[in-house]
């Protein structure tokens, strides 16, 4: 199979320094839904890998997270277009679970669902964390240029092997271009 695994904030929505507690919140960056389209169209999974530490500090609770998502999903349906599935890590760092990127419990998790070795699956985040869980896993870290993504850049504060695009359609035009 082939499979890309995305970080959510940042990456597929505009983030907020104050969480995404709502659907009304989320709001997706421009062209992130046609890139999954595009991906999808090409034959990938995608799957996303996301930290919201904001369901441990209970801003907001699990059936929210299920209607953010559930608008996510409409919004791709409308494009043909679908997230497989989505793993989230509810924790915060206090938490000390071994799900919080940087840490790759959520990388072996998608690993041990589609029985597939992660690596060189290509692997799309904004911040330092996702790259580096993405390198634990020998997935190929690749940075976007939305979200945090360009002060990582600035502070070359990622791994070696990242390869860097403007957003998430450059990123999957790449990806398909050099299949
Ligand atoms: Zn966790």
């Amino acid at each position: 199979m082939k499979l890309i695994i995305l970080d959510r904030d940042g990456v597929i929505n505009v983030d907020s320094m104050h969480y995404i507690k709502s659907p009304e919140e989320w709001v997706p960056i421009e062209g992130s839904l046609d890139a999954i389209s595009f991906l999808n169209k090409h034959g990938y999974t995608v799957v996303v890998a996301t930290n919201q530490s904001a369901i441990s500090k209970k801003l907001f609770s699990l059936s929210t997270l299920d209607e953010i998502h559930k608008k996510m999903q409409g919004l791709l349906k409308v494009k043909n277009a679908k997230i497989d599935k989505i793993f989230f890590c509810p924790h915060t760092d206090d938490d000390y679970c071994s799900c919080r990127k940087p840490k790759n419990g959520l990388m072996k998790e998608i690993s041990k669902y589609y029985k597939i070795n992660l690596k060189n699956v290509p692997s799309i985040g904004d911040s330092t964390r996702d790259l580096e869980a993405f390198s634990a896993s020998d997935a190929q870290p690749i940075l976007v240029r939305t979200g945090n993504g360009k002060t990582v850049e600035k502070n070359k504060t990622y791994p070696e092997n990242t390869l860097i695009f403007d957003n998430l359609l450059e990123a999957s035009k790449f990806i398909v271009k050099s299949e």
